[in-house]
């Protein structure tokens, strides 16, 4: 970068639910910082901005693009390309963009299944012919092309090359002022991190977790609204489903803090490649199945049946990058 010369920045939202354009604004006054060192070029829930007018950019032209928001719709992955195309540098923002997030808990049905049931079968839904989204509509004799709704919800990399991942559900206020440290540097330097950095802990949330964990082992599941856990005490060996020994750390166990069990929305470790099975594998040592061969099959059963919605609670942001994504699509489609 020149000295002097300010960072182009678009942000931009895909699948979300807004928080993390709102977490962006949680950094306060580094906001200011931010303004101060970068022009944005696109940020729709700020600002009036046209598609067109970021078509109407140079390739290459704009510096960095925080991406947050899964792949759901032709429009997303369209942007996403687009934006590809003008930025020199692309950031997946927040657990939706780098692992699909919440949206991407919907893998679990087609789109004819997803439409079915919103369109036609849900009690309050009216609609006797059976209208379902189009993707093409005649308005006034003028043929509209209307953004396809995929089969499956994406995360961002499986669509355009990403550089940099922010996981969070929002990403944690700590870790978007790193963010904007590293476009100061930018623009200072022209230098960023390596390819492919998780601006996170390279470590699991449990190692940075203030618990005391003994190794006990529990007896049974619990649920958070059951009891109210020890504050002191690891709260899987309360009994409580914490994905902490799984999850990347870095969101300073806001969770954990709370009270809550971590939920695992900063997605795996760098040595994790299932987040769901590699959390799977820590309850199942904490219950102590590792020794299966001592319970009968309807203990194991009984223990098991005790995780309510599995599917929710070990793939929560991670199901269209999980293994399972593809088995569950297969059985769908089946
Ligand atoms: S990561 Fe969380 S806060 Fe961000 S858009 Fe997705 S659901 Fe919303
Ligand atoms: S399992 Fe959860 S509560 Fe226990 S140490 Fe790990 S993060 Fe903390
Ligand atoms: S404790 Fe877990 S669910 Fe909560 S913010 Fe941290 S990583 Fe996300």
């Amino acid at each position: 970068m020149a000295e002097g010369k300010k960072v182009k920045l678009a942000l931009y939202w895909a699948a979300t639910c807004g928080g993390c354009d709102v977490a962006t604004l949680d950094i306060e006054e580094r906001i200011l910082d931010l303004a101060a060192i970068a022009d944005i070029v696109l940020w729709p829930v700020a600002m009036d901005f046209k598609y067109e007018d970021v078509e109407t950019l140079e390739d290459g032209s704009v510096d960095i693009c925080l991406f947050n928001g899964a792949v759901r719709l032709g429009e997303h992955e369209e942007l996403a390309k687009l934006l590809r195309q003008k930025c020199k540098v692309m950031v997946a923002f927040g657990s939706c963009a780098c692992f699909g997030g919440i949206p991407g808990l919907a893998n679990v049905a087609n789109r004819e299944q997803i439409f079915n049931i919103a369109y036609k079968e849900t009690v309050s839904t009216e609609n006797p012919e059976g209208v379902t989204p189009q993707t093409e509509l005649e308005v006034d004799g003028k043929k509209l092309t209307l953004p396809v709704f995929f089969d499956e919800v994406f995360a961002l990399d499986r669509v355009v090359d990403v550089d940099y991942y922010v996981p969070g559900c929002p990403p944690a206020v700590e870790r978007i002022n790193d963010l904007v440290d590293i476009v100061a540097k930018y623009a200072e330097t022209g230098e960023l991190p390596p390819k492919g950095a998780v601006i996170a802990s390279e470590k699991a949330l449990c190692e940075e977790c203030p618990r005391k964990r003994e190794e006990k082992r529990i007896k049974e599941i619990r649920r958070p609204q059951d009891f109210l856990p020890d504050t002191e005490k690891c709260l899987l060996e309360q009994g409580l489903i914490c994905l902490g020994p799984a999850t990347r750390g870095g969101c300073g166990a806001r969770c954990i803090n709370a009270n809550m069990p971590c939920r695992g929305c900063y997605g795996p470790t760098a040595a994790v490649r299932d987040h769901g099975a590699s959390v799977l594998s820590a309850i199942a040592s904490v219950l102590g199945l590792e020794e299966e061969t001592e319970l009968t099959e309807e203990q194991l059963t009984a223990i098991t049946d005790q995780i309510k919605d599995p599917l929710g609670t070990f793939y929560r942001f991670t199901l269209p990058v999980a293994l399972l994504n593809k088995v569950v699509q297969k059985k769908e489609v089946e």
